[in-house]
């Protein structure tokens, strides 16, 4: 070597892993060793869905790059979709682009709107490659502790602040935005030139009998409102990587610009594909979501009754417990449940600095039974690490 080896970035050198994904690559590793791992830390429900045939694609030049909006039946599908379930209206031609994951339309959301040093408001517990985004965009996240109220968040706007990021239905606690908090957001974007960035990609797992209300329809002329969306959790599969954003033209031309420059336009295949089924897989995986839900809703009233707080939310297959008096931090705790019980959680402290009494406890992609083994360890393990409480003092007499 003559000279010095080549640097990485000092912005990348700053920027750490996806703590989840993180996690189940850890995972992943111990399960090839042959371990069993009760997982309960994936960003995924497994459904049961037929196996793709392809032959019967009537889209032309599968094999080849598609219009860099995306499939144009794929476009016209979801602008149909979020226009009659959720009275957005969409026009497949301007207003959306069809993407590889919506990981990939966030971010080039924020590369499309963010100069170095704009801020964005981001509430925890955040999903957790936000901050990281905004910063990969040489902007700067904002993070608002858990407790604080969506009716207090303009204390959090400065002259720098571009963008409020949320993330509804909510991973990590399950929490679905009322009606008067979006109203709220909206009113805060529009006094305060801000764009509303709302990360939908778990809308479909409402429970049963609430209808789900799209941040979008109180903006249906796309003022300042950019709605993310995927085929990755509301159809099943993460691992296809398709998902899409929904905006103002003019936001959507600058999104264009840097999708070309970047990946050209997502999976032809695959979009075609779900273009093909858009209504018989959403069939398919509807009940599923049901059981899913109910599932996490079941655990959640388990979690109350074993003295283990959860942060409020019903939907999503996610429940964010707390550690309550445990003298482990999310990190420890964690670490613990895997090497002890082979059971794998998020550390909560990926979620915000404000989570660090928490973990993420995922129940979409174990069976019911070993769920319930999980979450009794996770009692366990909160137990078995809370110091006794001492008895109370008698009072003076
Ligand atoms: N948003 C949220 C809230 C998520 O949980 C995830 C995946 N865990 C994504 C976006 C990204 O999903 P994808 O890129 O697969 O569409």
């Amino acid at each position: 070597m003559r000279g010095e080896r080549p640097r990485t970035s000092l912005l990348m050198e700053d920027i750490g892993q996806a703590l989840s994904v993180q996690y189940n690559n850890l995972v992943y590793d111990m399960k090839a060793t042959g371990q069993d791992i009760i997982t309960l830390s994936l960003g995924e429900a497994f459904f049961d869905l037929p196996l793709p045939e392809f032959g019967g694609l009537t889209t032309p030049a599968l094999h080849h790059y598609s219009h860099s909006r995306g499939v144009p039946e794929l476009r016209r599908l979801l602008a149909k979709y979020y226009e009659t379930k959720f009275a957005l209206p969409v026009d497949p031609d301007t207003e959306m682009i069809v993407t590889a994951g919506s990981k990939a339309a966030i971010y080039m959301t924020l590369m499309a709107v963010l100069d170095p040093g704009d801020q964005v408001i981001v509430p925890e517990p955040y999903w957790l490659s936000y901050p990281a985004q905004i910063r990969m965009c040489r902007g700067e996240p904002v993070m608002v502790p858990h407790d604080v109220p969506v009716l207090d968040f303009e204390r959090f706007v400065t002259a720098r602040t571009r963008a409020v990021i949320i993330n509804n239905p909510n991973n990590p606690s399950g929490h679905v935005y009322t009606r008067a908090e979006l109203e709220h957001l909206h009113e805060l974007a529009d006094r305060h030139g801000l764009l509303l960035i709302v990360d939908e990609a778990y809308n479909e797992f409402m429970p049963p009998g609430t209808g789900f209300l799209a941040a979008g329809a109180l903006d249906p002329d796309k003022e300042h409102t950019v709605t993310v969306n995927s085929m990755s959790k509301n159809y099943g599969v993460s691992g296809w990587r398709i998902g899409y954003l929904i905006a103002d033209q003019r936001l959507t031309d600058e999104v264009l610009k840097i999708n070309q420059h970047l990946v050209t336009c997502a999976p032809t295949l695959l979009a075609a594909y779900l273009a093909e089924h858009f209504d018989d897989l959403l069939d398919i995986t509807r009940p599923q979501i049901r059981r899913t839900v109910a599932l996490r809703n079941r655990v959640g009233a388990w979690f109350a009754d074993n003295g283990i707080d959860t942060l409020p939310g019903t939907s999503t297959f996610y429940l964010f417990a707390s550690l309550g008096d445990s003298t482990l931090d999310s990190t420890g705790f964690a670490g613990r449940l895997l090497k002890e019980n082979a059971i794998s959680v998020v550390p909560g402290i990926g979620y915000g600095d404000s989570c660090d009494r928490y973990i993420r406890v995922s129940v979409g992609s174990e069976s019911e039974d070993r769920v319930t083994r999980g979450v009794t360890a996770i009692r366990d393990l909160v137990e078995a690490t809370t110091p006794a409480r001492l008895p109370a003092r008698p009072g003076p007499a």
